[in-house]
């Protein structure tokens, strides 16, 4: 991967990184699946330390239910955008770029984190329409959005792209057919994007791999595992809040594994 060293931060850094209380005060910050798991509660973290979320997701009663723990937490009113990743067209996604812009003027940021499992199976017995499905919610969708966005992420002093890759996305594994394929684009996506925007932005895209942590996704790829082995979303937010602070200035195309073996 070409990309700039972790400025001062190693990663086990960025893997205990204790941000301060208001550290993203006055950032608006846009999370992709925020509805449930770990995008859930990167959403009520980031408003938690200020942020004004926008909460995009395919379920909306999920949604409402995060809008109404932010509240509940008192943090600033957060937005509701539903979207379904899997069938949302570029026009869509532009005019979501024109509301945000009409509607908060700027973008700090966004988490990538929506995403689905698809089939753990053979790839010679991969089902096309699954296949395809995987790849549009978890890379193509990925792309539209990012560069539907993009205007508003480069004119933000400080914006920052946070994509989310997997274990498999870094090395990839038998069985896992496109969730592993969709998670590499993903990490190309970040270094290409990288090395076309460094010399001319201070824009920068990052990959997070949470590892195993307790959600539905993990149940389901692991259904013999004890959830309570396994870290929760809210043992992984250091690294979800460093690369929003303004401390991630200038560290760019890494991959940081949240959870390393
Ligand atoms: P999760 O609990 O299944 O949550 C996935 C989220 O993505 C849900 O909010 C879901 O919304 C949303 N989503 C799914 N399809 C969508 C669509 N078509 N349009 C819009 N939103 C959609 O998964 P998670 O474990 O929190 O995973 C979050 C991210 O971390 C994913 O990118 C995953 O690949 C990655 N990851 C997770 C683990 C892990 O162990 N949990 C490990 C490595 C990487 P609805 O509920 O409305 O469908």
């Amino acid at each position: 991967m070409t990309s700039t060293p972790a400025t001062s931060f190693t990663h086990d850094q960025i893997r205990t990184y204790q941000a301060q209380p208001n550290s993203l005060a006055d950032k608006i910050i846009l999370v992709t699946g925020a509805g449930s798991g770990i995008g859930r509660v990167a959403a009520l973290t980031y408003a938690q330390h200020g942020a004004t979320v926008l909460l995009l997701g395919k379920t909306t009663s999920k949604l409402e239910e995060v809008y109404d723990e932010i509240e509940a937490l008192g943090g600033p009113q957060p937005a509701i955008l539903p979207l379904n990743l899997a069938s949302a067209s570029y026009t869509e996604m532009q005019q979501l770029e024109n509301l945000i812009s009409k509607e908060f003027g700027r973008l700090d940021g966004i988490l990538h984190n929506a995403g689905i499992l698809g089939e753990l199976t053979p790839l010679e017995m991969y089902d096309i329409d699954t296949f395809a499905k995987v790849m549009q919610v978890n890379f193509t969708a990925v792309f539209m959005l990012t560069q539907a966005l993009l205007p508003l992420v480069k004119a933000a002093t400080s914006g920052s792209v946070v994509f989310t890759s997997s274990t498999v996305g870094t090395h990839p594994r038998a069985f896992w057919g496109a969730y592993a394929l969709s998670k590499q684009g993903v990490e190309g996506m970040s270094d290409i994007f990288t090395q076309e925007t460094q010399a001319t932005t201070t824009l920068r895209f990052n990959c997070i791999n949470p590892g195993g942590t307790r959600t539905n996704m993990r149940a389901h790829a692991f259904p013999g595992e004890n959830p309570m082995s396994l870290k929760t979303p809210e043992d992984i937010m250091p690294g979800y809040l460093f690369f929003m602070s303004d401390d991630s200035i200038g560290v760019r195309g890494q991959v940081v594994a949240l959870q390393p073996k």
